[in-house]
């Protein structure tokens, strides 16, 4: 299958390239795989409706660090990010199953603390934690959560399926789960340098609660399915906006033009962004893990979703061959490039 003899780096793909170049040689077997690889979950159908099944590992190094993540939010975002993804599909997470590799470096009394927000998400969005995996680690902390959940045939809602002319809508606000992380990051740096120092988080609560403790948007599923609107594609932004809008357009085969005068920032947010010396549209559009929902629905809706305060209406879908714009304030027309998520670099 991959008889190559030549050594390519990792690094060369990105986690995209990799996965496209994976999932080439994948064939499914069985008729009711209704979506595989490609999307925020795995479409299967059980007859009745369609069920889900999503994946999400976080690696200490990589996703966390505990000099900052007390264990409780950890447990409790990666139970998030999870059912995140199931709503992104326009459906509800109902099972999860959880697997844990550790090193000797943790005690009963630290996994203990993971498990209280693990099932304080649990508790909250009603989901029931059915089984998992423990095993050891030679270094650090692995914590795997696989999701399962449920959608109404006609309500489930792709990457694909954008037209052209559809709106495109973000939830919440964007940009502030980054700028949390960047005033923890900060603030590790000058406890390494002065350990008696102590945090100055004042005034940062908000963003500090983005990064650590997400919240996934299930309200604005019931919301939409209440409005009797199905959204034509749904992403959920984990990665952040520029590159969540690569791929409704990619999938969808349409092109986007964004205004970044309707990038739903939070004041606070922007305030320490420019505190920071960070460009707020850029903090909105490339930082990521704000777990908030980007869909498109068809213009017909818009009287409708314009009145949701929740919702923002950023921009619309035009052909593909218009690629992929932002318009600024100064009304200056630039390209939108995708960030991505480099792991491997
Ligand atoms: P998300 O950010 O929504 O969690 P990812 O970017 O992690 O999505 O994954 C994109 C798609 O690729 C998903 O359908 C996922 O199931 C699939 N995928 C990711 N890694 C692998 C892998 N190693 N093998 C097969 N499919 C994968
Ligand atoms: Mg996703």
């Amino acid at each position: 299958m991959f008889e190559n003899s030549a050594r390519t780096e990792l690094s060369e793909l990105g986690e995209f390239a990799l996965i496209d170049h994976l999932s080439k040689n994948v064939k499914t077997f069985n008729s009711n795989t209704i979506k595989g690889i490609g999307d925020d979950a795995a479409v299967i159908d059980n007859g009745q409706t369609y069920n889900l099944l999503s994946t999400d590992m976080m690696v200490e190094g990589a996703h966390f660090d505990l000099t900052y993540t007390p264990l409780k939010h950890l447990g409790y975002k990666a139970v998030v990010s999870n059912i995140s993804d199931i709503a992104a599909m326009n459906g509800k997470a109902t099972h999860i199953v959880v697997s844990l590799a550790m090193s000797n470096r943790f005690s009963l009394e630290a996994i203990e603390d993971l498990y209280v927000g693990i099932l304080a998400a649990c508790n909250l969005y009603k989901v029931d934690l059915i089984g998992g995996d423990t095993t050891s680690s030679s270094k650090g902390l692995i914590i795997n959560i696989a999701c399962y959940g449920e959608v109404a045939k006609e309500k489930v809602t792709y990457r694909s399926g954008c037209k052209e002319g559809d709106l495109l809508v973000v939830t919440g606000d964007l940009g502030s789960a980054y700028l949390g992380l960047h005033i923890l990051e900060r603030e590790k740096r000058i406890f390494l340098e002065k350990p008696d120092f102590k945090p100055d988080l004042e005034g940062n609560d908000y963003i500090i609660q983005r990064q650590l403790k997400p919240e996934a948007r299930v309200d604005i599923v019931e919301i939409l399915n209440g409005l009797n609107i199905v959204p034509s594609s749904m992403i959920d932004i984990s990665d952040g906006l520029s590159s969540e809008i690569q791929h409704l357009a990619k999938q969808s085969n349409v092109g986007f033009t964004i205004y970044e005068d309707k990038l739903p920032i939070d004041p606070i947010a922007y305030q320490r962004a420019i505190d920071l010396g960070i460009d707020p549209t850029v903090a909105a559009l490339n930082g990521g893990e704000d777990y908030e929902l980007l869909f498109t629905v068809s213009q017909d809706h818009y009287e409708v979703l314009k009145k949701e305060l929740d919702l923002s209406i950023i921009g619309h879908a035009v052909a593909e061959h218009e690629g992929l714009h932002l318009i600024s304030k100064s009304n200056n027309k630039h390209k939108l490039t995708a960030q991505g998520w480099n792991n491997f670099s």
